[in-house]
């Protein structure tokens, strides 16, 4: 359907935010999302200012018929947060967060960054959990799980979620919690962005002053990455790890001669300082001589990695649930990482378990709770021409990972790898659960840019 002509300008008199098309000097920022290789020009970027702006924005996608993307902090590996020739809702001016302290509640905007709800939390020593990168929008993430340094500690991100504001298909600014349309506070948690435009989160704050962690770099061998794999299982709940197996990268404190050597570079965090943060950590440090350490008392927030905010990587990556990681395969990893040299390749291992497999499967859309590991296959490039060879070496790798266990992925980071893939994030039960609520609201399927579940009708 042919947009009608003015849209774009009957838009700019309605909004209080602010309507940016391709004439406009903000375009060529403002479509730039995190992926370095996606590269969209939508027809308008509208940055919302309240709720009322996203009802008048879905209206607008209605009334044109223009495909409608949603964005909050721009990091989907599939591109979803942008559209050709589309309408790009850009939640980044709406960044209120207000904490009630006494109460360790927050209601936060979702064009916030993990990293930004992060730091204003850190300085009332309280803390929600997200993932391991501070640029991730705490929009995307909420609403696929979120799965970080305090997973184990306090479970996932939505399990910390005491309720939103949505505003649905039919332009309605819906309050969302356990007593409020639960069915749909069911689905926000682990179902994407499928349902609506998500305007505010209402987080629990979990005191979390100190932590004992940081990042840790081991020489990658059989042994060392076997062994890491244990501590991080028999650690207890309040350790959370990220083992990253790859290449060493020639970071300033890495010497020299380790560059390129393969290495473990992983994340270690106990939810907590003092000398039980000291102890929980220590079995890591023993697993054999550090080639750097930089695991120790900080406050919560410091545990993100600085980011240069012009970085925008290329890689494809590709990931699965498991609950083995065996000597074979660990064999495996370091044989694929080491072949690939000198191109970076990273296996990565995340230890599950802990407070969030302590939430029944069906308490959430997000369902997955039971398994004992997230593997990431993830190949980066310099440039966009070795796509294929990147796509089968991670497609290669997850293969070997998951290989003959139960087929399932996290939501989150899922690329463009098709509907089976969306299957695996979701059993069946949840799968039709989540297309009853999409017939309730999103019939049409306006909201189809994400990790879609079509209407149970279609
Ligand atoms: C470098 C990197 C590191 C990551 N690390 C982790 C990690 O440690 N743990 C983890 O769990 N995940 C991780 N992820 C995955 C990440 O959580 C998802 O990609 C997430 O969807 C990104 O959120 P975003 O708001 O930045 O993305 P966007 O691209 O803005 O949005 C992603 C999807 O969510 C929808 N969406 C976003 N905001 C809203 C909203 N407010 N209302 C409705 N729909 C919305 C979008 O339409 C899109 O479909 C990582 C991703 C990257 C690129």
């Amino acid at each position: 359907m042919p947009a009608t002509p003015g849209w774009t300008d009957k838009l700019r008199t309605d909004l209080t935010g602010r309507v940016i098309t391709p004439e406009d000097a903000a375009y060529d920022d403002d479509r730039r999302v995190f992926l370095g290789d996606i590269d969209e020009r939508p027809a308008a970027i509208v940055r919302v200012a309240d709720p009322l702006d996203v009802a008048r924005v879905i209206a607008a996608a209605r009334e044109t018929g223009l495909d409608l993307a949603v964005r909050s902090g721009g990091h989907s590996a599939a591109g979803h947060s942008t559209t050709s020739g589309g309408i790009v809702l850009d939640l980044r001016d709406m960044r209120a967060l207000e904490i009630d302290r006494a109460g360790r509640t927050g209601w936060a905007q979702t064009g916030l960054s993990a990293g930004e709800y992060t730091r204003a939390a850190g300085e009332h020593g309280l803390a929600t959990g997200f993932g391991d990168t501070a640029s991730v929008g705490i929009g995307g993430i909420t609403l696929s799980g979120g799965i970080g340094f305090l997973v184990r500690a306090q479970g996932l991100t939505i399990d910390s979620l005491l309720g939103a504001e949505v505003v649905t298909a039919d332009g309605a600014i819906r309050r969302v919690d356990a007593d409020h349309e639960p069915d749909l506070f069911w689905g926000i948690r682990g179902g994407g962005g499928n349902f609506g435009v998500a305007t505010r989160f209402h987080y629990r704050l979990h005191p979390v002053e100190q932590i004992v962690g940081g990042l840790l770099f081991l020489p990658a061998t059989p042994a060392t990455v076997r062994r890491f794999l244990e501590e991080a299982q028999e650690a207890p709940d309040e350790v959370s790890t990220i083992a990253n197996v790859m290449p060493a990268p020639p970071m300033p404190f890495i010497p020299e001669e380790h560059h390129g050597e393969p290495v473990v570079m992983a994340f270690v965090v106990h939810a907590g300082g003092g000398e039980a943060g000291e102890r929980a950590v220590a079995p890591f440090r023993a697993i054999a001589e550090p080639i750097a350490d930089m695991v120790g008392p900080k406050p919560y927030p410091q545990i993100y990695m600085p980011e240069d905010p012009d970085y925008r990587p290329i890689a494809t990556s590709r990931t699965s649930f498991v609950d083995s990681v065996g000597p074979e395969t660990i064999e495996t990893i370091l044989d694929r990482i080491e072949t690939a040299r000198p191109a970076m390749r990273v296996a990565q291992i995340r230890v599950l378990g802990g407070a969030m497999a302590r939430v029944p499967n069906d308490a959430t859309a997000f369902a997955h709770r039971e398994r004992r590991f997230m593997v990431t296959a993830a190949a980066l490039s310099q440039g966009t021409e070795d796509r294929s060879e990147r796509e089968a070496w991670a497609n290669g790798l997850i293969e070997v990972l998951r290989r003959d266990q139960p087929a399932a992925t996290y939501v989150g980071l899922l690329a463009d790898e098709g509907v089976e893939r969306i299957h695996e994030a979701y059993p069946t039960a949840t799968w039709e659960r989540l297309a009853e609520i999409k017939d309730r609201y999103d019939p049409t399927n306006l909201f189809h840019r994400n990790q879609n579940i079509p209407a149970a009708v279609a």
